[in-house]
């Protein structure tokens, strides 16, 4: 049974849909005016875990993600780029997916622009004037007026008094009815993109899109709303308080996760700190599933420090997976472990299985996970190339492992093993020969050429194997996830 910690109550909750058994789950995404960074990195991966995790688990997921394509920072970068903010929007929108597909990241089933959405927002807006809880300031823009819902603040145990401004530009107004009202509609001012509406012209503030977004698909209610810690206020809060204020009903989403933060050097990113570090910085050094292994260390509500010290270790345990998986065969099983593969398991493989789904039941535990497989890897590991373990075992081993790649993603993607040159090969060929004629000093002046030319040599009981040196294993990047764009509309 998933138990999932809920911030709207504070429990850890048993996981079920609400209706039939359709999963549907919106995770806020990016704003696109720049390259994303190892900490939206962070957060991606573990709604990446969980949607994987409901999906082992037999439940369809709908899985949705907002892109704001148009908002203050990203009018800023286009006129400092003198650019439009389309085009700007676009590039970066365009680096995101990819780099979600370098990170092993394909569960999204939808993702939508929130300029694809402007007749749904002004709906929105407009049943929201219509109740009386919006209001609108001439030549400024709609806002919400928070005194009308009392319920604000539920989710981040917060009142609505003690509101700060959002923090957004767009928010800003001296005219406002309350310091917290939030702003669901900007009347154009000149030089900024626009649209037509039958509430005027001008563009959405940020908080109304993934209402309009959500609603338009999943309708008033769903079931899980995720997102990272620092959008709970005023951001989610802002959510709630439009969906639940304009159709009526609640809860609007009935569970909320919040993945924690991820700092570097004990503070959070920061362009001018010096500590930024965007996706692709890391994946020039480290493979993405390494990566993934660092995040899945920690719990998906704790805070993390990166570090490339952690990260190191976070890589080297990967490659104990990776080199397990390798000798056990995981490549070779097509399915996870039946029912009668684990009754006549060993009790070494008995054991890993249920601590590793005891502990993704455990609110996601993954680091308690990891260590079920460890664990396993440590007992098989001097046996695993001798008869003492059976055929029966090596495969049904294989098969635990190929189900926990389906949930977590740590293993190398299939596709083109990098291919190894001819030299290098004539090289480890010529150094075997000097081996079985035990030269062994010639047998390591040729290990060291083939370092020196980015191979490694690893010998194992049945002969030795190459491996590319370094953390650089290539990749070959997968491209944009899966998932669709709406045809995108252009402003009228
Ligand atoms: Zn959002």
């Amino acid at each position: 049974m998933l138990k999932i910690y809920n911030t709207l109550t504070r429990k850890k909750e048993v996981f079920h849909p609400r209706r039939g058994n359709a999963v549907r789950m919106f995770v806020c995404g990016p704003t696109v005016y720049d390259l994303a960074h190892i900490g939206h990195g962070r957060t991606y991966v573990i709604f990446d875990v969980m949607a994987r995790y409901l999906r082992f688990r037999a439940l369809p997921v709908k899985y949705l993600m907002n892109i704001t394509d148009l908002d203050d920072k990203i009018i800023a970068r286009a006129s400092l780029l003198r650019r439009s903010w389309k085009s700007v929007a676009r590039e970066y929108e365009r680096t995101f997916l990819k780099d979600l597909g370098c990170l092993g990241i394909r569960s999204v089933d939808r993702f939508a622009r929130a300029t694809d959405f402007i007749p749904e927002i002004a709906a929105q807006v407009t049943l929201l004037l219509q109740r009386g809880i919006a209001y609108r300031i001439e030549g400024d823009g709609i806002y919400f007026d928070l005194k009308k819902f009392p319920r604000y603040g539920l989710l981040a145990h917060r009142t609505a008094t003690a509101a700060e401004d959002a923090t957004s530009r767009i928010d800003d107004s001296v005219r406002k009815r309350n310091r917290g009202d939030f702003c669901l509609w900007k009347f154009s001012r000149r030089g900024e993109p626009m649209w037509k509406s039958t509430i005027g012209p001008g563009r959405p503030g940020w908080h109304i899109e993934d209402t309009a977004i959500t609603h338009k698909i999943f309708g008033p209610q769903y079931d899980l709303h995720g997102g990272a810690l620092d959008l709970i206020f005023p951001h989610h809060e802002a959510e709630i308080a439009q969906m639940e204020a304009a159709y009526r009903r609640k809860p609007m989403a009935r569970f909320w996760m919040h993945a924690g933060f991820l700092n570097v050097r004990g503070g959070k990113m920061g362009k001018s700190k010096g500590n930024f570090i965007t996706i692709r910085e890391l994946l020039d050094k480290w493979p993405a599933e390494a990566f993934r292994v660092f995040v899945l260390s920690a719990h998906y509500r704790s805070p993390v420090d990166y570090d490339a010290n952690l990260m190191a270790q976070a890589s080297s345990s990967w490659e104990r997976i990776v080199d397990f998986s390798d000798r056990i065969g995981v490549s070779r099983a097509r399915a996870g472990i039946t029912a009668s593969q684990l009754k006549n398991a060993s009790p070494a493989l008995r054991t890993a299985h249920r601590a590793f789904f005891r502990a993704m039941d455990d609110d996601l535990d993954t680091p308690k996970a990891l260590a079920a497989v460890f664990g396993l890897i440590r007992k098989l590991n001097p046996s695993v190339e001798r008869t003492r373990s059976s055929a029966d075992e090596h495969h049904a081993v294989a098969a635990f492992l190929y189900d926990v790649n389906t949930i977590l993603g740590i293993l190398p993607s299939k596709g083109p093993k990098p291919a190894i040159p001819k030299e290098i090969l004539a090289l480890a060929a010529q150094r075997d020969r000097l081996r079985r004629a035990r030269r062994f000093t010639e047998a390591d002046a040729l290990r060291g050429l083939i370092q020196k030319r980015g191979w490694r040599i690893e010998d194992a009981a049945r002969g030795s194997r190459l491996k590319r040196e370094g953390n650089n294993t290539p990749r070959i990047p997968s491209g944009s996830p899966k998932g669709r764009l709406a045809k995108p509309r252009p402003p009228r």
